[in-house]
């Protein structure tokens, strides 16, 4: 679950790491208002979704004047925010975060992650903050310093010592002072509130000498919800994808991705699979879908309705292999969603496992069109040639 930037800024400050003074506002009024509380100028403006590269997309702005606050929050409550991180019809801005201005001396990227090669917390930590860390990493990998944490210990103090002192020049030592203590809070919220990401980039030292969290973005793990309950109300369901929302509705596991193929397959090593022949035959997929094993016809009608509704998608395939979903399940949950919708992308179905007679037979007798492939390789043949003409 992604939190918005004011979001997570509003943990940092509570568990105490210095933010900059701001108010979320969702229309220009509120903005007018909010531009007389706010010590400023300047006051940055910064559009609220759970996208990063803001900056150089114009989706964060600096105002001199309490009229600027305004016509900048109009400007981007207007339209959509296309940023390097969002696909080229970008996403809607509802908010808008309108904070004091800090006067920056340098700026750091701090962020903790768990590592996946060691499975370890880790916290990241450079010089180079406020831009694309991902270029930093490829161009000058020896400006990324990272520290891992032992689970047996927790965070220690000589983590962040050896961090901050790896920086050229090393900050004074009131900004040490201040950087140390922002590492271990940063590490508490992670491991607290069951994060898979705590990133701070910018993080800076002003030039007064105070050290700022200036932007925030903190994922909480999905799997760790059921305990992370009072954060279920910072979900916003406007900033995700409808069919993504419609499929955890109905407790599909569904991703959209940028290919023109509609995948429904059983069980994740399967749709893996099932994509990378796709891949492999010249296509890209449109989804992943993953019914489960223990799919109902009504899940299975619901899954390939969210295929049909994908405008791109421009051929189906289904592939399924029959364990607990039997084949006969899945083929009346196809027909139930092919009653309801006009079917017009070419249908590929393969079909094995348990009553895989009885499954291809209801699709054979149902007048639907499909083609039927033998076997895995050649269904991912069979439907990239049906996109590729
Ligand atoms: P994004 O990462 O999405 O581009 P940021 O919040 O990091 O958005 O903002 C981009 C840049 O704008 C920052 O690197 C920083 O230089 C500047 N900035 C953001 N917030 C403030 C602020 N409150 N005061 C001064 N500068 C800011
Ligand atoms: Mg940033």
């Amino acid at each position: 679950m992604k939190l918005h930037e004011y979001q997570a800024k509003d943990i940092l400050g509570k568990s105490g790491i210095q933010i900059p003074n701001g108010q979320l506002v969702t229309d220009s009024d509120q903005a007018a208002k909010v531009a007389h509380i706010i010590n400023g100028p300047p006051w940055v403006i910064k559009a609220q979704v759970h996208a990063g590269g803001r900056g150089k997309a114009g989706g964060i702005r600096m105002a001199h004047y309490p009229y600027e606050v305004v016509m900048a929050t109009e400007s981007l409550l207007g339209k959509p925010l296309v940023t390097n991180q969002t696909g080229p019809e970008g996403v809607p801005v509802h908010q808008v975060l309108i904070e004091s201005g800090v006067e920056i001396d340098r700026e750091f990227y701090l962020s903790m992650v768990v590592d996946r090669d060691t499975s370890i917390c880790t916290m990241i930590f450079s010089q180079a903050g406020g831009m694309d860390i991902e270029e930093v990493a490829e161009k000058s990998p020896e400006l990324i310093l990272k520290a891992q944490v032992n689970p047996a210990v927790g965070w220690m103090p000589h983590l962040a010592r050896t961090l901050i002192y790896n920086l050229d020049p090393v900050p004074s030592p009131g900004a040490v002072r201040s950087l140390t203590h922002v590492m271990a809070r940063v590490y508490n919220v992670f491991t607290t509130l069951d994060c898979s990401l705590v990133e701070i980039n910018p993080l800076v030292i002003a030039k007064d000498g105070n050290v700022f969290a200036l932007d925030a973005k903190i994922s909480i793990d999905d799997n760790a919800l059921f305990r992370q309950k009072e954060f279920l109300e910072l979900d916003d369901p406007r900033a995700k994808d409808p069919l993504e929302l419609m499929a955890a509705k109905y407790r599909l596991s569904y991703i959209r991705l940028d290919g023109n193929i509609g995948v429904m397959v059983n069980g994740a090593g399967l749709a893996m699979a099932t994509m990378d022949l796709i891949k492999m035959a010249g296509a890209e997929p449109a989804n992943f879908l993953d019914v489960g094993g223990g799919a109902t016809e009504e899940m299975i009608t619901k899954g390939f309705e969210i295929i049909l509704m994908d405008k791109r998608v421009e051929a189906i395939l289904i592939n399924i292999f029959g364990g607990i979903l039997r084949c006969d399940v899945l083929a009346k949950g196809v027909l139930a969603a092919a009653k309801k919708n006009d079917i017009k992308v070419p249908l590929i179905v393969r079909l094995e496992g348990t009553n895989v007679e009885e499954g291809r037979k209801i699709l054979k007798t149902s007048g639907l069109k499909f083609l039927v492939a033998k076997d895995m390789a050649e269904a991912a043949e069979m439907v990239t040639k049906q996109v590729k003409g």
